[in-house]
């Protein structure tokens, strides 16, 4: 990494990832390299002042914010002699956690078995592995070749599974006719869930860990007599597995689909600005950047705060600047409808509602051009 502050944020994100999958960060280690070392990612020295440190404080998992190689993550842990994870590994072990439904079980599961195919031949099923605990589920050294064939077929047949599933979900979406649908899109943690509850007034699952939303949740949402449909999206993140990515094509089909996207962020965020650039990239990827689209700058509750310490009233964002001063940059001048609210108090609720209806009846219109 180049840069001293993204690297605190990216370090910070990963921390949060980690407590999210229930592991209790002791130490960071960062190291500075012009690229990774093919082998073992880091430089040997880190990798032995790493080891000493894991073995003087009996440390149970090492965790990487990048994806390792088959043969990095296998190098690694036998010079190390502990459990290593990264950033790939750790996102799979918490969306299998919290994947409720049958079809959010089944792509997590087919996207651990992407992962895991190609890195069977790992050297921690034979370190205390059955002590259990984050990324430890898998087969063990010596099957592994029959395993490789069963884990194909695994595959082969969770895919078949997902297909039928997507077609159901295609006809169910079909089904909802001409009701417009509108998405919540936005990086994990941003407020979605909770603006979700504000609107609906029912109760969806939030909390302030990353991924608290895994399956999509779709409610009816009336504002002045108008109704439409609010579906809320699986959390954006930087650098989401490719076998997440493409397992969950059917989540991301809710957002190509929409009418209209209404984007989150999180104002009180640090990086909320490479979170916004991170979901218009997704969504150029998905190729959903075209839609009408809603800004919504949450959390302006939180903004102004340091969190470190709560009487500490300066600014803390890193460009220390007020509500109003933001409200005169990009994000005030963007070419969609902008609002800033507090999902939490409600602050600036009427403003975003009467923004919400304009644009869901403009759609509408469209579509029922001789109503009234
Ligand atoms: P999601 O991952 O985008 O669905 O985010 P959630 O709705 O789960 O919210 C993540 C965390 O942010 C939770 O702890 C919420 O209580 C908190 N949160 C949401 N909206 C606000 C807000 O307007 N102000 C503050 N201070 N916190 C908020």
């Amino acid at each position: 990494h180049q840069d001293e502050d993204k690297l605190t944020e990216y370090m910070d994100e990963l921390e949060f990832l980690a407590f999210t999958a229930g592991a209790t960060v002791q130490k960071r280690f960062t190291q500075k390299l012009t690229q990774p070392d093919s082998k073992t990612f880091i430089g040997s020295g880190k990798a032995q002042e790493i080891k000493e440190y894991v073995k003087e404080n009996e440390i149970g998992t090492v965790i990487f914010d990048d994806e390792l190689s088959p043969s990095q993550l296998k190098n690694l842990e036998r010079e190390m002699e502990v459990k290593i994870l990264d950033r790939t590994n750790l996102i799979l072990d918490i969306f299998a956690q919290r994947a409720q439904t049958s079809y959010a079980r089944t792509q997590v599961e087919l996207a651990q078995y992407q992962y895991l195919l190609p890195r069977l031949t790992r050297m921690w099923t034979h370190l205390e592995r059955q002590k259990g605990g984050i990324g430890m589920r898998g087969p063990g050294e010596t099957e592994i070749e029959t395993d490789r064939r069963i884990i194909r077929d695994r595959i082969s047949l969770l895919k078949d599974k997902l297909k039928t599933i997507d077609r159901q979900m295609a006809t169910q979406r079909n089904n909802r006719g001409k009701v417009v649908r509108a998405a919540l899109v936005g990086y994990t943690n941003v407020g979605k869930s909770t603006l979700m509850n504000a609107l609906s007034k029912s109760e969806v699952f939030a909390e302030n860990k990353l991924f608290a939303t895994l399956d999509t949740t779709v409610r009816k949402v009336v504002i002045g007599n108008l109704p439409f449909l609010l579906t809320d999206t699986v959390g954006f993140i930087r650098k989401l597995p490719t076998q997440l990515v493409e397992s969950f094509k059917s989540t991301l089909d809710e957002v190509r689909e929409a009418d209209l996207l209404i984007h989150v962020a999180d104002i009180s965020h640090e990086s909320f600005e490479d979170q916004v650039e991170s979901v218009n990239q997704t969504l150029m990827e998905i190729n959903a950047h075209q839609k009408p689209m809603i800004m919504i700058f949450n959390k302006i509750d939180d903004f102004s705060y340091d969190k470190k310490d709560e009487d500490d009233l300066t600014p803390s964002t890193k460009k220390n600047i007020s509500l109003e001063e933001w409200k005169k940059t990009w994000m005030g001048k963007s070419k969609y409808p902008t609002v800033f609210i507090s999902a939490l108090t409600k602050e600036n609720f009427p403003e975003m509602k009467k923004m919400i209806y304009d644009e869901v009846m403009k759609i509408h219109i469209s579509r029922f051009p001789y109503n009234d």
